[in-house]
């Protein structure tokens, strides 16, 4: 038996330097590598702070402890006695912090032995994710993980310190709550004790927020766990983090301002990088109207330019039968693309198709002249008319498609990302903030002919825009009509954009029943079926309810970008697959028979 007191470290793997030569150092940590040289036993200790290397010398070493130290193996955990010594002329490693120095061992125990890993622990590994999955507490020991969790503890911090110096509570809200109509699916818990009836899990805090606002906590804010059922893409989570945010007696300028002050504050305690604010602002119908997208990578330019007028007298029937049926035809210009290969060109033909283009028309301005597939169509005058227009030079390519408004615009803004990534336009060095403000109240769903939550039941529509609440139940004009009063009315609903991500996103709120019920009764809600599923806002909004908005950080995405990460995997300890798995403990299971006995609970049987 090891007596662990006896063993314990004196300092960590990271933090012994040439100072320190000449002390007495107890190290306790993982072997990272272990190698025999010139009769000399060379270890790597590898903790959380770093790696240090340790020598052993047979010839003076006790014989039992030197055939422990023979014995161990990656990952086996050990202690290790011994004095500092500067590392022989010529032997430093620049690399490590540490590597000026190394621990000449006098004593060695193992604390525990470790099974041949399945995978070895480097920076950069070609083991498949889901066998690290698997091993999740393997691969954390991974010196990017251990990097990420550190950033990521630090800027949670940053976050707190600034909420609190704001004179924000933090306040819990339950994890056990009504299922409520907040747009994606519940997650649900049986209740044993309420047999038949189900909690669900929250998909965000938001009306609990609102109601702390009722009950006069003028600023909270929580480091929230979010659980949404949804299908997940791999930028996605079943449960994820957010930083949740209300405030009473504001307008959505005050949360800008907190905002702005908070990602200051946050990025230069970091990153130590200062970030330009006020951050600008755009509305929605700006954002998709110059970048196809609501929320715009703004490091690069190339925004879409509307060709409509310049194709409307020509005989090519493709463009002007689309204008003619209310269409669009709309381009963007590729800097320098002028001279792209056939190969080029079909690989984006192919990501416009994807995007639901029915083709891609181009010009391109080569050293040889002009060339374009539907130059004999639209003739010399109409492609230098584009041209002009779009201000695609000599050596320029322009990409024209013609469709529905929002389609062509989808289509280009998702063009203009690929061209951005594949020849390299963006500037990565660049932090782009960006609001995104006044996102349509509703959106339309031409398969059902219904109206959706545009971004959340609770948001508030614009002040100009109540009128347009009443006016849609008396109007003649059909839902399926886009000048139907609602479909024109906008919500006070704003999105942050940080380098073309939504990092967050929230709303001025409805604080009055009467709205808020109107604004449920178009969603096909009525007030009985409001009633039973969150008739506890609506009558919480009837007691004094004060104005307030707020909005939510998703902070898996905000610490996944400021770590340089794509994966927002990276950055959560313990996630799960895009099939909703967890690898590692094996979620979800089956319940034992019993356990679904006293739940009160059957299976169907599969059909
Ligand atoms: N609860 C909202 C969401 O999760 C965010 C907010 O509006 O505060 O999207």
């Amino acid at each position: 038996m090891t007596d662990f007191s006896k063993v314990k470290r004196t300092h960590t793997c990271g933090e012994l330097r040439s100072s320190d030569i000449g002390t007495s150092v107890r190290l306790n940590g993982w072997i990272n590598s272990y190698r025999n040289l010139g009769g000399l036993l060379f270890l790597d200790l590898r903790d959380r702070y770093g790696i240090t290397q340790v020598v052993i010398n047979p010839e003076t070493f006790d014989k039992e402890m030197l055939a422990e130290a023979n014995r161990a193996r990656h990952e086996f955990v050990v202690a290790v006695t011994g004095t500092v010594q500067q590392r022989p002329e010529g032997t430093s490693n620049p690399k490590l912090a540490t590597g000026e120095i190394e621990v000449n061992a006098s004593e060695f125990y193992i604390l525990a032995e470790s099974k041949t890993p399945p995978f070895e622990i480097e920076d950069e590994t070609n083991a498949s994710e889901k066998l690290r999955l698997e091993y999740r507490y393997l691969d954390l020991r991974r010196k990017p993980f251990q990097k990420h969790f550190r950033f990521r503890h630090e800027a949670t911090l940053a976050i707190r310190n600034y909420m609190d110096s704001q004179d924000f509570y933090e306040i819990e809200t339950p994890l056990l709550i009504r299922s409520t109509p907040e747009g994606a699916r519940d997650y649900v818990v049986p209740s044993r004790v309420q047999k038949g009836k189900f909690y669900a899990l929250p998909q965000s805090p938001q009306l609990f927020k609102q109601i702390l606002m009722v009950a006069g906590f003028d600023k909270y804010y929580q480091i929230a766990r979010c659980l949404r059922d949804e299908d997940l893409r791999s930028d996605r989570q079943p449960e994820f983090t957010q930083v949740d945010i209300e405030m009473s007696f504001v307008t959505p300028e005050d949360v800008y301002t907190l905002l702005e002050g908070l990602m200051a504050s946050l990025f230069q305690k970091t990153l130590n990088v200062t970030i330009e604010i006020p951050f600008p602002r755009i509305t929605y119908r700006e954002a998709i109207h110059r970048w196809g997208i609501d929320r715009p990578d703004t490091r690069f330019g190339m925004e879409i330019v509307d060709l409509t007028d310049e194709v409307r007298a020509c005989d090519f029937k493709v463009f002007t039968g689309n204008i003619e049926a209310g269409g669009v035809v709309k381009g963007i210009v590729l800097k320098d693309g002028g001279k792209l290969s056939r190969k080029q060109i079909d690989a984006l033909i192919d990501v416009a198709k994807e995007a639901g283009a029915g083709g891609l028309a181009y010009i391109l301005r080569a050293e040889a002249g002009d060339k374009s597939p539907i130059l004999k169509f639209i003739g010399e005058e109409v492609k230098d008319r584009l041209c002009r227009k779009a201000k695609a030079e000599p050596g320029d390519a322009l990409f024209i498609i013609s469709d529905k408004k929002h389609k062509t615009e989808q289509i280009l803004g998702q063009l203009r990302m690929y061209l951005g990534r594949e020849y390299n336009l963006i500037d990565k060095s660049q932090w782009k903030f960006l609001w995104v403000t006044d996102f349509p109240l509703f959106e339309y769903d031409e398969e059902s002919n219904t109206l959706q939550a545009g971004h959340n039941i609770v948001s508030h529509p614009h002040e100009e825009d109540v009128p347009l609440i009443n006016e849609g139940f008396t109007t003649d004009i059909p839902l399926s009509d886009p000048t139907h009063p609602w479909r024109r009315a906008r919500a006070i609903q704003y999105d942050l954009v940080l380098n073309g991500w939504e990092i967050a996103g929230g709303g001025q709120r409805n604080n009055n029943r009467d709205i808020q019920e109107q604004i449920l009764s178009i969603l096909g809600i009525d007030k009985k079926r409001a009633d039973r599923m969150f008739g506890f806002l609506l009558r919480a909004l009837e007691y004094g309810a004060p104005p307030h908005a707020g909005i939510a950080i998703g902070l898996d995405r905000l610490v996944a970008l400021m770590s340089g990460t794509e994966s927002i995997r990276d950055v959560i300890a313990f996630p799960k697959t895009t099939n909703a798995l967890s690898l590692m403990d094996g979620a979800p299971t089956e319940l034992d028979p019993a356990q679904l006995d006293e739940l009160g609970l059957q299976l169907k049987k599969e059909s």
